[in-house]
């Protein structure tokens, strides 16, 4: 607790794109009240002020890149009761997790006059792969929704209430005629845990994946039938696995299982 009597939060930042954080600022309706209920410690995004720790929830932001992320998250960690890692590069690695594909030195060579001044590691991971995490939200960026629900359940001492079903199913909430169904379009919605509404569907367009792999999602049926029924190339197949969520386990086998495919 802060000197006010209030649970201290904590915002932290690692390799991102401030989308997740600021979703938190989103909040408009509801930050009063978010500020009422516990102290805003360390949020540097927003604030000038910094309150020392310990935390009694801290919500990161980022995966981990560089030899400096990986210590300072220990660090984090050791400060903070509740860690809860937010949105695709946090809980995934993110698209900077494209690297982990090929060999990182042939990309310092080539994107910086001095690559001997990078001090950098040779993949992009998610933080749960350094520390315990308490909870990790998924998407790109997070559902400001999700995140109150998940910050609430915390406060009083809950499990979150956070859907592991597909965006299938949010299609057919809010009454959207599937895109495959109707207009042969591939979509990663069937593997991918819902959050956003189904938005992209709900503009006759395919699903790509934001959110992650759903639980138990079975992405090599998924694959196959795209190959199979809707002619997408397997390179087409390769690239869809591979954005936000290219290295979370369940996109980046079947990435590779087309990647290595021999036709
Ligand atoms: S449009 Fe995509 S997400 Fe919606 S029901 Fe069809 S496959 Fe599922
Ligand atoms: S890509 Fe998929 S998960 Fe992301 S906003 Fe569109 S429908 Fe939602």
């Amino acid at each position: 607790m802060g000197a006010s009597g209030k649970p201290k939060l904590a915002v932290w930042k690692f390799a991102s794109c401030d989308g997740c954080q600021l979703t938190l600022l989103d909040c408009e309706d509801e930050l009063l009240d978010v500020a009422d209920a516990v102290e805003i410690a360390y949020f540097p995004e927003a604030t000038r002020a910094v309150v020392r720790g310990p935390y009694d929830i801290s919500l990161v932001e980022g995966s981990i890149t560089t030899p400096h992320d990986a210590e300072r998250i220990h660090k984090v960690r050791r400060a903070s009761k509740v860690l809860i890692t937010i949105g695709a590069c946090a809980t995934a690695g993110g698209i900077q997790a494209l690297r982990n594909f090929k060999n990182i030195h042939d990309f310092v060579s080539v994107v910086y006059a001095h690559p001997q001044y990078i001090e950098t590691l040779g993949k992009s991971l998610p933080v749960a792969d350094y520390v315990f995490v308490d909870f990790e939200l998924r998407g790109c960026p997070i559902n400001k929704v999700q995140l109150l629900e998940v910050l609430g359940a915390y406060l009083c001492g809950r499990r979150p209430n956070i859907p592991r079903y597909s965006v299938c199913q949010e299609c057919k909430e809010r009454g959207t005629v599937c895109v495959m169904v109707a207009r042969g379009s591939p979509c990663l919605g069937p593997v991918t845990q819902a959050g956003c509404g189904a938005i992209c569907p709900a503009y006759a367009r395919g699903c790509y994946g934001c959110f992650g792999p759903k639980e138990q999602a079975n992405p090599a049926a998924l694959g196959q039938w795209w190959r199979d029924e809707l002619a997408v190339r397997r390179r087409d197949v390769v690239r869809a696995f591979r954005t936000y969520n290219a290295y979370a386990e369940d996109f980046r086998r079947e990435g590779e299982r087309h990647e290595h495919a021999d036709h």
